[in-house]
C-alpha cells in the first residue's frame, strides 16, 4: 500500500522550460512564444540554479527528474546535455532515476531524439492531445495527426522503452466517437503509460474569451463524463493500471514514479522560471518572467519570489486531498499515522463516515479510497478534506 512519504525519502527534481512554439489558446501555463534568442541565458540561469540549490540540497539522493515545461523538446539537444551533466555532477541521482521529458510530437526526429536518450533521459511524455483532424484545428495545435505517429516510431527507434502519451477529451464539438477513436489509437500505440485530462476552459485565456463570445462552444458535462466513463472502461478491459484519476500505466511498474511523489505529498526540487516546489515543509515557487529569472540567478540570488511553511493542519489535508487521487491505493492509515501522529479516523470520522454512508470513499485493507462513485465527483469528495472541522452534513454533490 502506498504510504504518504516521509520526509527523509528520495526526492524529485522539476525543471520548468517556459517556452513553447506558440500558445495553445486554452493553455494557462507560463509559457512564452518567439524566445529562442533567449535559450541559451535561459539553461545557463538554470545551470547556476542548480548549482544554488545544490549547496543547500546536493546531499539529498534523487529518484526522479521531470523537465517539463512550456515545450523542452524546443531546446536544442546540447541545452539538455548540458542540463543533465549539471544534475548529475551536483545531485546524487540513482542509477536508475526516471529521468522524463515532455515533448510535443513536431520536431521528435531521429537524431535529436539518439541524442536526447544519450544524455541519459529515459522517459517522455508525448503531447497528442488528440488524433483526429478537426480537434486538433479547435485545440490550435501545430501537428498533424501523422506526426505523433512517426515520432513515437523515432522515439522508439532512439531506445526510448518508456513512453508516455497525453490527451485532452472534452474539447469543443468533440462527439464520443471522436473520443473512443482517440482511445483506440492509444491502445494500438501501446505505450508505457497515458495521461488523459478533460478539457479547462481557464480564466483569461483566449478560449474563455472566445467561449464568452459564443465563439466556441464547450461539450457539456453529461457528455465530458461520458467520456471518462467510456475510458476507464476501455481501458480496463485492455487490462491497464488505472492507478490516479487521470493517469493509466500499462503495468503497476510503469506508473510515473515523478508524479507519485506530488501524490504522495513528498518533497521536490522545483528549478526555473514559475516552477513550484516543496521542500523541507515549504512550498515555494521562483519567479515567472524568464528574463527577471535570468537577471535574478546571473547575480547570485536564488530566485523565490514565494514561500509558505506547511503547517501540520495543512499538511494532513494535502496528504489526503493528494492521497485519494490515488485511486486504487488511496491513503494507509499506518502511513499516515506514521507521518502525522495520528490516526485518519481520529482526524477525519464525521467525514469518512458520511461520505462511506452516501458510497463516496470505502476502507480498502487500511487505506481509505475513493468508491467508482466518488471517481466521478473526485475533486468535491477531496475537498471534503480541506477542513477536518466542517460539518459533513452541509456538503453538497
Ligand atoms: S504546447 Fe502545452 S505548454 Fe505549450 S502552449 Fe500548448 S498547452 Fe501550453
Amino acid at each position: 500500500m502506498i504510504a504518504p512519504a516521509p520526509q527523509n525519502d528520495p526526492i524529485g527534481i522539476y525543471i520548468h522550460i517556459p517556452y513553447c512554439a506558440r500558445i495553445c489558446p486554452y493553455c494557462d501555463f507560463n509559457v512564452y512564444a518567439r524566445k529562442q534568442s533567449q535559450f541559451g541565458d535561459y539553461v545557463d540561469a538554470l545551470l547556476a540554479e542548480i548549482d544554488q540549490m545544490a549547496e543547500q540540497q546536493g546531499h539529498r539522493s534523487v529518484a526522479t527528474v521531470f523537465i517539463g515545461g512550456g515545450t523542452p523538446s524546443i531546446l536544442p539537444a546540447n541545452d539538455h546535455q548540458r542540463i543533465m551533466d549539471r544534475l548529475n555532477s551536483r545531485f546524487l541521482i540513482h542509477d536508475d532515476a526516471e529521468i522524463t521529458m515532455e515533448a510535443n510530437p513536431e520536431g521528435l526526429e531521429a537524431e535529436y531524439l539518439r541524442t536526447i536518450r544519450s544524455t541519459g533521459i529515459n522517459r517522455l511524455s508525448i503531447g497528442v492531445q488528440t488524433q483526429r483532424k478537426h480537434g486538433l484545428k479547435v485545440l490550435g495545435r501545430a501537428h498533424k495527426p501523422e506526426t505523433p505517429v512517426s515520432g513515437i516510431a523515432a522515439a522508439r527507434d532512439a531506445g526510448f522503452d518508456n513512453l508516455s502519451l497525453d490527451f485532452i477529451f472534452g474539447w469543443p464539438e468533440q462527439t464520443l466517437e471522436d473520443w473512443e477513436q482517440d482511445l483506440e489509437f492509444l491502445l494500438q500505440t501501446n505505450p508505457e503509460h497515458a495521461s488523459m485530462y478533460s478539457l479547462i476552459i481557464e480564466p483569461n485565456t483566449p478560449y474563455q474569451t472566445a467561449v464568452n463570445r459564443g465563439i466556441l462552444v464547450p461539450v457539456d458535462d453529461d457528455a465530458v463524463s461520458e467520456m471518462y466513463q467510456r475510458t476507464v472502461e476501455r481501458m480496463a478491459a485492455a487490462g491497464w493500471d488505472h492507478y490516479e484519476i487521470s493517469n493509466w500505466a500499462r503495468t503497476p511498474e510503469l506508473r510515473s514514479r515523478h508524479n507519485m511523489i506530488y501524490w504522495r505529498n513528498a518533497e521536490y526540487i522545483a528549478l526555473g522560471a514559475g516552477a513550484h516546489g516543496h521542500l523541507d515543509g515549504q512550498r515555494y515557487h521562483n519567479v515567472l518572467l524568464p528574463e527577471t529569472y535570468i537577471e535574478t540567478v546571473m547575480s547570485g540570488r536564488l530566485p523565490i519570489v514565494e514561500s509558505e511553511t506547511i503547517d501540520e493542519a495543512t499538511a494532513i489535508a494535502e496528504t489526503m486531498m493528494l492521497g485519494l487521487r490515488l485511486i486504487q491505493d488511496g491513503v494507509s492509515d499506518a502511513a499516515f499515522l506514521d507521518r502525522h501522529g495520528r490516526s485518519i479516523r481520529s482526524v477525519y470520522g464525521a467525514t469518512i463516515d458520511y461520505l462511506e454512508s452516501i458510497g463516496m470513499v470505502e476502507w480498502s485493507g487500511d487505506a481509505l479510497r475513493l468508491t467508482n462513485a466518488g471517481l466521478l465527483i473526485a475533486n468535491e469528495v477531496a475537498e471534503r478534506f480541506l477542513d477536518p472541522e466542517i460539518e459533513p452534513e452541509r456538503a453538497h454533490f
